[in-house]
């Protein structure tokens, strides 16, 4: 029997969580969640220069927001902790004691300004780029002048003599680097803090990681990562590297293409399912054809021999699409209590409060055929709650119309309106037809002229189903307010 399923994402709090980041986390989680696995959240916080405050919680919050949830790693815990880095240095240590009594690491004085100097040296002699192992033999009385100055080293691990190395990705195939090109690298630094690959190395290990799955670009780390676990005497788990993601450019995802946080992408009203549904396609696929499904058919079937090697772009406007198929599968009660919430924790999107939640509801269906994201929403909807709107005459005047028929028609609509016993969109659809023909007017002309006085717009959703939510009080006011407009012009 192999195994279990033991996956991890294993995020450096450097800065906020983006699309990249949070792809590697879904894909994991789907591995582990369609395998009765357990998917691990471990936070790599070794570079103490890099850190970014707030980083671990906007981690968590994006994989909250997107409903990841994790079995062991900050929060809840684990038999395999702690899940901070930072509070495992003693292993790490001990490690790193261990590897340099078996011969496989060594001690390093160099000083900062002697590597760049060496570095310079190889660059201007075109020698491939690395440690000189200046450190590997020091001499005694060397030693003892490096400790009398009180210079406190770093541990390097000691390349093995030249040889293969080879992986088998999952997801790659065979891939094979000489040992010789990679040179003697820190595992431990000065500070008593490892570096990524001691501490990543010896983690997934503790953590018995069965599969290690994240971005291509710690594909390069792979070669030591192997080179440590032999030297170790640890059994490596799989690696699988997953797709560079690119922007329509074909050049790395970047700030550059628009937001590349995943908060961001919360706060400008994408919603979790279709965003989860968009990140699972950006290098894995169904069937090459299906494009929208739901979480449990995500997890029945995402498997790794249908996650590809070459790049996955990442194209906005799909996910724009995407969004709005989520909207229109939507119950008008869903969609309601979507905005209102969007609304709350974004306030400044909100026109006017306090919202009537029955009126919003029957608002929402009039909307969700053209709703991209939950922001669009405060603007589509804003005329239904504006208590008075502003009238441009000119925009109320429709071609071959002048500022006469223009309020007369208004004043007829408004008598319609008034005496209609009803005020459905149907029935007003049949009177106000029947009321623009007797007035001689195109529809065009006519419910154009409508539009703008009920809505303050030339787009609306469709005008009598409008009419209807608006209700007879605030259309006939707003009939009104535009036949005064005309007046005063
Ligand atoms: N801490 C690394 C990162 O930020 C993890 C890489 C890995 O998964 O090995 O992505």
């Amino acid at each position: 029997m192999s195994a279990p399923v033991r996956v991890r994402f294993a995020p450096s709090p450097t800065g906020q969580p983006h699309i990249g980041n949070v792809r590697t986390a879904l894909f994991n989680w789907l591995f582990a969640r369609g395998r009765q696995g357990k998917f691990i959240v471990r936070i790599e916080d070794t570079d103490q220069t890099r850190l970014v405050p707030d980083a671990v919680e906007g981690i968590l919050d994006g994989l909250r927001w997107l409903d990841i949830d994790w079995d062991e790693g900050p929060e809840v815990g684990g038999p395999y902790g702690p899940y901070f880095q930072s509070e495992r240095l003693d292993l790490y240590q001990e490690a790193a004691r261990g590897l340099m009594e078996g011969g496989h690491a060594y001690n390093c004085y160099c000083s900062p300004e002697r590597l760049q100097e060496m570095r310079k040296q190889q660059m201007k002699e075109q020698k491939t780029p690395g440690y000189d192992r200046c450190c590997l033999n020091i001499p005694a009385q060397k030693l003892r002048e490096y400790k009398d100055e009180g210079r406190v080293p770093v541990v390097r691990f000691k390349m093995p003599d030249p040889e293969e190395i080879t992986v088998q990705d999952i997801i790659r195939g065979e891939v094979s680097w000489r040992s010789e090109l990679l040179d003697d690298f820190v595992i431990l630094k000065s500070d008593g803090f490892p570096t990524y690959h001691l501490a990543n190395v010896l983690d997934d290990h503790d953590m018995e990681i069965s599969h290690v799955l994240r971005a291509e670009e710690w594909l390069p780390s792979t070669p030591r990562h192997l080179m440590l676990y032999r030297a170790l005497g640890l059994e490596p788990p799989l690696f699988g590297h997953l797709p560079m993601i690119l922007g329509p450019d074909r050049s790395k995802l970047s700030k550059r293409h628009g937001a590349t946080s995943i908060l961001e992408y919360k706060e400008m009203g994408y919603l979790p399912k279709a965003l989860t549904n968009f990140m699972a396609l950006l290098g894995w696929s169904l069937d090459d054809r299906t494009e929208i499904m739901d979480r449990r058919t995500l997890v029945e079937n995402f498997s790794l021999d249908r996650v590809v090697k070459s790049g996955a772009i990442f194209n906005r406007e799909k996910l724009d699409w995407m969004n709005g198929v989520y909207f229109r599968n939507m119950s008008p009660e869903e969609l309601t209590e979507r905005i209102l919430a969007y609304w709350e924790e974004f306030p400044a999107s909100q026109i006017l409060r306090p919202l009537d939640r029955g009126y919003l509801m029957r608002i929402a269906p009039l909307i969700q055929e053209r709703l991209k994201t939950l922001r669009d929403a405060s603007g589509l909807t804003s005329f239904f709650f504006q208590s008075e709107l502003v009238y441009e005459p000119q925009e109320l005047v429709q071609k071959g119309m002048d500022l006469k028929t223009t309020s007369a028609a208004l004043e007829q609509a408004l008598s319609t309106i008034d005496s209609s016993v009803t005020f459905d969109a149907e029935t007003l659809e049949e009177r106000l037809r029947a009321l623009g023909s007797e007035l001689d007017l195109s529809g065009r002309q006519f419910f154009g002229l409508l539009r703008v006085a009920t809505t303050g717009s030339k787009v609306s959703p469709p005008l009598f189903q409008t009419m209807e939510v608006l209700g007879r009080d605030r259309c006939s006011h707003r009939i009104s307010k535009a036949i005064e407009a005309l007046a005063a012009s």
